[in-house]
């Protein structure tokens, strides 16, 4: 252990680890607590904690047991398993995902303290107390050292999100903000097509898990917007600009996320992504379905789990893109003037430049 840290915790790289890890970085860090990750999910992981829990148990759930296996295996003792119950009164998250604790607790029989910290905003119960419950596990009462833990915190994750929000990527924001260092994108990269993916964080930005699907866009030359390019405030006014009504915690990072774009137009597609078996996002993606038919927005709907193929999830991805850019052509030529025998003849290359000023 670094002579500097007094104590040392693992966090499971996966699901709240992917909206939450700034914070929780600059947390422990400011008490003196080493923080230790599990390795990136692979295969093994995914096999490893399928192991664990009932087949149709959802795929993230499977990629969090196989992330505590990883930590035990690498020797920690302490293991870091919020139970993140609801985060404003009444937005709640789904039952997995409150009862982690439980799952971990009745599913893996090895030796370990688990730091289990409750926010619950509909029972009161806030961040503050959070973070105290999280400290007194380590033996840290003093309230003063809590509260510049907690800021220490908030400069971690607000760096990352005004990083992520300028346009950086959700990997290179976050390699900056936990690195200390603060860079913003400041030219927009214009491409021919643009797509939001309404999607959790710890599906999407798990790159085993979304089969690296913002990497698969990119190199087809697609924009790709998530919900790291929404502010909190947007998200919700996006929904009840749909007239519909926040109910789930991570609701913001699915249907205000897709609202959002679906309002202001800024996308030629929606692409939903939820794990297999997953009933809170099934009824966003029925929501969102809803308002795009209305909308004339397309959207598609990859599902995953540990069987899902890389080569039908490219295909799927392939057949949406060829049908953005149709539709695209299809706008560009609507609004062209005829033209002349004698008019430039536009290359594919060209065509693409143009699509790109159509929005
Ligand atoms: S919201 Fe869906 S994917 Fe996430 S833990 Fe719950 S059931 Fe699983």
């Amino acid at each position: 252990m670094n002579k500097a840290y007094k104590h040392k915790v693992g966090i499971p790289r996966a699901m709240s680890y992917y909206n939450n890890y700034p914070f929780y970085l600059g947390f422990f860090n400011s008490l003196g607590i080493e923080v230790v990750l599990s390795d990136k999910t692979t295969t093994k992981i995914i096999n490893e904690g399928s192991k664990y829990v009932v087949s149709d148990t959802c795929l993230p759930v499977k990629v969090y047991v196989g992330h505590v296996v990883n930590l035990l295996d690498k020797g920690c003792e302490y293991i870091f398993v919020p139970s993140i119950q609801s985060t404003d009164y009444k937005i709640n998250n789904c039952s997995k995902i409150r009862g982690l604790p439980e799952i971990i607790r009745n599913v893996i029989n090895r030796e370990f303290t688990m730091v289990e910290p409750t926010l619950d905003k509909t029972e009161n119960i806030g961040l503050y107390d959070f973070c105290f419950e999280t400290a007194e596990a380590f033996g840290i009462t003093d309230k003063k050292e809590i509260k510049n833990a907690m800021k220490h915190g908030f400069a971690v994750y607000n760096n990352f999100f005004k990083m992520a929000q300028s346009g950086l990527s959700y990997k290179e924001a976050l390699e900056n903000a936990i690195n200390d260092r603060f860079v913003t994108q400041t030219v927009d990269v214009i491409k021919p097509l643009s797509v939001v993916i309404m999607g959790h964080g710890y599906n999407l930005f798990d790159e085993r898990i979304s089969l690296n699907i913002i990497k698969k866009l990119e190199n087809m030359d697609v924009k790709v917007y998530t919900s790291l390019n929404v502010s909190h405030e947007d998200s919700i006014n996006a929904i009840e600009n749909l007239g519909e009504i926040q109910y789930w915690a991570n609701e913001l990072e699915l249907t205000g996320t897709a609202a959002y774009f679906l309002n202001n137009h800024k996308v030629d597609g929606i692409i939903a992504l939820s794990a297999f078996g997953c009933g809170p996002d099934s009824l966003m993606v029925d929501e969102i379905s809803y308002h795009c038919k209305e909308n004339g927005m397309p959207l598609i709907h990859l599902t995953i789990d540990e069987h899902t193929g890389e080569a039908g999830f490219i295909t799927r991805l392939e057949a949406f893109v060829d049908m953005l850019m149709r539709k695209k052509r299809a706008l560009i030529s609507k609004k062209s003037k005829p033209v002349s025998q004698n008019a430039e003849i536009v290359t594919p290359e060209k065509e693409k430049i143009f699509a790109s000023s159509v929005k």
